[in-house]
């Protein structure tokens, strides 16, 4: 049972780890690094093996960072299924669409600039087409069903609910040898939207992931008590109020709470601008699969609501109607991604109000320590946005307990009933998953961190100390600096 990360190893994004498990070779996620050039560079290296020699891959769930490589893996030959629930299927178009039009658009770009300095040979080709994403789509498999174990390339495996996002997965995979259990991104369950994680049988092995590993989020009660405080203080300014947000699943956690807030009269009934195209088309997903979401929501959606829908909302679907905001008078909260500000409409929107002071930026994502966004939330004085350097005085709020992610108590809850398995860590910063093998080891648990592209054997002996040889950990405190998560 042998395991290879070409992502998210010491890192949240670029999830993909290939699985040999009796001589037939998995793919688990195929996702694009994110979270700043340094990273994003990564998404352009060769694979690592050849795409056409897999049997099979499986999708754990929809976000870009476990899906967004896809369709270069097909553009490079890869021809096999690709397994995933019928929600992810049905989002993972809407969010390779997005993606691939960026690609293009991105690299139209980079070129026009790299013309004007004479570099035009340095500009990296777009990493795919539409084209490629529609032949992607052709590939999609949406047999996995909850609790119901189908033969993927002659593997038995189980897809259960991870309670992240619509139509997240965790597998149990039966391999010779013993079972595996890989856990995508798990859930929050103090989170505003999702039903719970199903806790997991007893298995041999589990790759987990770690985005919060070091920390406990604030309570359901306490979040949204800490969001309707910084809406309200936000409102007395006059200002704007941006908030960057992923356009799975926080988009809606946030629209559903702006409603309640609003009909409850605990915020006053401002203009609220969802400046989003993909988000305002996957919230058309939660309408289709309501019974993965919390009893009132479901029930509102059975009933034929909207609680999606403040009733001061205006979608703004074109990038001429989002630049008009700019000359927007009065308070209002505009939404729009990307979740780490790293591109995408939020972009302009700070570049017009991040340097006022009656400006709040209210931050409910994960930020990685090296994206626009990270360094906003570590306190720069300036930032360079869109080519110009811009003065960070708007007030800037941080809430976590919007994370779609697990933290420290629901991972060990999580691994409470999975028996006594050996933990390979994934899908965190180095310096997190070093602080969570203590705490492993404190409940009789062996934890490895995972080495970036080297083999494990996941029923091995594993590192001494939990560390792979050449591991740099961070000091303590250089880690993990965001909130939220994707
Ligand atoms: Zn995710």
């Amino acid at each position: 049972m042998q395991m290879q990360s070409f992502g998210a190893a010491g890192t949240v994004t670029g999830s993909m780890h290939l699985l040999t498990l009796g001589g037939r070779q998995l793919l688990v996620d195929c996702g694009l690094f994110q979270g700043g050039d340094e990273l994003e560079r990564r998404n352009h290296e060769d694979f690592p093996f050849d795409p056409a020699a897999l049997d099979a891959i499986i999708l754990t769930h929809a976000h870009l960072d476990h899906v967004g490589r896809l369709p270069l893996l097909v553009r490079l030959g890869y021809r096999g299924p690709v397994y995933c629930t019928p929600p992810t299927a049905a989002l993972a178009e809407t969010v390779l669409l997005d993606s691939a039009r960026l690609q293009v658009e991105g690299h139209r770009q980079d070129l026009r600039r790299a013309r004007r300095q004479g570099r035009e040979d340095e500009v990296l080709p777009p990493l795919y087409d539409e084209e490629d994403v529609h032949r992607t789509l052709a590939l999609l498999r949406p047999h996995l069903n909850f609790g119901e174990t189908v033969k993927v390339a002659g593997v038995r495996v189980t897809p259960e609910r991870a309670g992240h996002i619509l139509g997240s997965a965790y597998l149990i995979l039966e391999a010779p040898g013993g079972r595996l259990l890989m856990s995508g991104d798990l859930g929050n369950r103090e989170s505003g939207l999702q039903l719970d994680f199903t806790p997991p049988p007893a298995v041999d092995a589990v790759v987990l992931e770690t985005t919060y590993a070091n920390r406990t989020h604030r309570d359901w009660a306490g979040t949204r008590a800490e969001f309707a405080q910084a809406l309200r203080d936000s409102v007395r300014q006059n200002g704007k109020i941006l908030i960057p947000s992923f356009a799975i699943e926080r988009a809606q956690t946030i629209l559903y709470t702006l409603k309640e807030l609003m009909d409850s009269g605990e915020v006053p009934r401002i203009p609220v601008f969802l400046d989003s195209p993909m988000a305002a088309r996957a919230t058309h997903e939660y309408f289709e699969y309501g019974d993965e979401l919390i009893p009132p929501v479901r029930d509102a959606l059975r009933d034929g609501e909207d609680p999606f829908r403040p009733s001061t909302l205006h979608t703004v679907p074109t990038s001429a109607e989002s630049q008009r905001l700019n000359r927007y008078d009065g308070p209002a909260i505009i939404m729009a991604g990307n979740g780490m500000m790293t591109g995408g409409r939020i972009q302009h929107h700070l570049k017009h109000h991040l340097w006022k002071p009656s400006t709040n930026l209210i931050i409910v994502s994960y930020q990685s320590p090296s994206s626009l966004g990270g360094r906003i939330v570590a306190g720069a004085d300036t930032v360079r946005l869109m080519g110009e350097d811009v003065a960070v005085r708007a007030q800037v709020h941080t809430i976590g307990g919007f994370s779609a992610h697990a933290d420290q108590d629901d991972l060990l809850a999580f691994l409470s009933t999975s028996g006594t398995p050996h933990v390979w860590l994934v899908h965190g910063e180095v310096g997190v998953m070093d602080a969570f093998l203590p705490v492993l080891a404190g409940r009789g648990l062996k934890g490895d961190i995972v080495p970036d592209r080297s083999p494990v054997d996941l029923l091995g002996a594993g590192f001494k100390d939990g560390r792979p040889p050449g591991l740099v950990v961070p000091p303590t405190g250089a880690a993990g600096q965001g909130e939220g998560g994707e």
